[in-house]
């Protein structure tokens, strides 16, 4: 290892978003690939919404020219989006409230930056969950605490979530992570974890991300102003269609969003990337549309899944299920995830082994019904 290397890095696995690497079975390349691996919408942009934006970057954006740094024009038209989706009449949230990322990853680690640095704290996250929050609290030297869930629903374990922040010491957690709905799992946060956020002391910045609000309409942005410890993350990265643009905000008490503006690179988001956002948002009826085929595509899978008795499967609150194979054998559990995640991707249908579970995102009716089929055959015994 070259020597200058921080050596906590040396330990660090980094991010694979397609583990596994190529796919190549013995029996030849499949002739369809269906990613329903990473949870984005399976619909691109609609052809005439691209060309009109083939038509801005021909038109309008000087690429020898720096990109706005203010994103002023974006972070108004985000505010009134989060006003509208949470019918807030008195439209409370204004641009001061956003800051906006390369996506949330970059979001997330501002946020690390702006609180636990420097051995000033560490995070707690309950697994599982979106791995990016460890993985980047680790790239910074940020210690990672913790907790579990309940096996049943998957709530955070409260009580193990208390104690871990009452004996964390040097440095004491700064930061809780949470998911609504949480990755993998899907569940939404239940009254008691939203008792438990609101009951949490000044002094710990709570993240709530809510990437798939378009798909849960679940959110907690009509109580945000009056939690200043509070910072709500969204994406364009899921039901606006747009992960390969990156483009991801926060919602926050306006010094915390002055904070993370100190704290990002002054063009850290393209030209085109802001235009296509704000298009996106214009355009926010259209691209959603397509969620309420998503939502009962989703729930045709699990009802189909359901009779098969091999699976243990969760509800699902967001445009992704959860499932787990039904084995007596705990310790047979692992190796027969792997199992099927291979045999499925040799047939094509690329799913994620996560969290000791499988997690499928819902994809086209075409796709869901591969992904069905290709379950429903796949033999537990050898
Ligand atoms: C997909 C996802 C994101 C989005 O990340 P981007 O960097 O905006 O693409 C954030 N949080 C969770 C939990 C996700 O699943």
């Amino acid at each position: 290892m070259l020597s200058f290397i921080r050596s906590d890095l040396a330990q660090l696995i980094a991010y694979t978003p397609h583990p596994g690497g190529t796919i190549d079975s013995p029996r030849g390349k499949p002739a369809q690939i269906d990613r329903v691996d990473t949870n984005e919408s399976p619909y691109d942009l609609p052809a005439a919404l691209k060309e009109k934006l083939a038509w801005t970057y021909q038109q309008e954006i000087e690429t020898n020219r720096y990109p706005d740094g203010s994103h002023a024009p974006l972070k108004q038209a985000i505010a009134e989006y989060v006003n509208e989706s949470a019918q807030l009449a008195s439209s409370p949230i204004a641009a001061t409230h956003i800051s906006l990322g390369n996506g949330s990853d970059e979001l997330i680690r501002s946020l690390l930056i702006a609180t636990c640095l420097g051995g000033e704290g560490s995070v707690l996250v309950a697994h599982p969950t979106f791995s990016m929050y460890g993985i980047l609290a680790q790239t910074l030297g940020i210690p990672v605490v913790e907790v579990g869930r309940n096996e049943t629903n998957f709530e955070i374990d409260i009580p193990a979530a208390q104690a871990a922040i009452a004996n964390t010491q040097n440095p004491p957690v700064r930061v809780v992570f949470v998911v609504h709905p949480n990755s993998p799992t899907a569940n939404a946060l239940s009254p008691a974890e939203l008792n438990w956020i609101r009951s949490l002391p000044p002094n710990i910045l709570v993240v709530i991300d809510e990437a798939y609000f378009e798909f849960s309409q679940t959110s907690v942005v009509s109580e945000l102003l009056q939690h200043p410890n509070w910072v709500i993350m969204r994406t364009f990265s899921k039901a606006f269609r747009l992960a390969a643009l990156r483009v991801g905000y926060a919602i926050a008490h306006p010094e915390l969003t002055a904070t993370l503006e100190k704290v990002r690179l002054p063009y850290n988001l393209p030209a085109f990337s802001q235009t296509a956002a704000s298009v996106a948002i214009a355009h926010r009826h259209e691209l959603n549309s397509a969620i309420p085929e998503i939502l009962s595509e989703r729930d045709r899978l699990l009802e189909r899944l359901q009779p098969l008795q091999k699976f243990r499967l969760w509800p699902s609150a967001a445009n992704f299920i959860y499932l787990r194979p039904n084995l007596q054998d705990k310790g047979a559990i692992g190796p027969m995830l792997t199992r099927i995640t291979e045999e499925l991707k040799a047939q094509g249908t690329l799913i994620r082994h996560t969290g000791g579970g499988l997690r499928i995102t819902v994809g086209t009716p075409e796709e869901n019904q591969r992904t069905l089929s290709r379950l429903q055959e796949f033999n537990f015994g050898d």
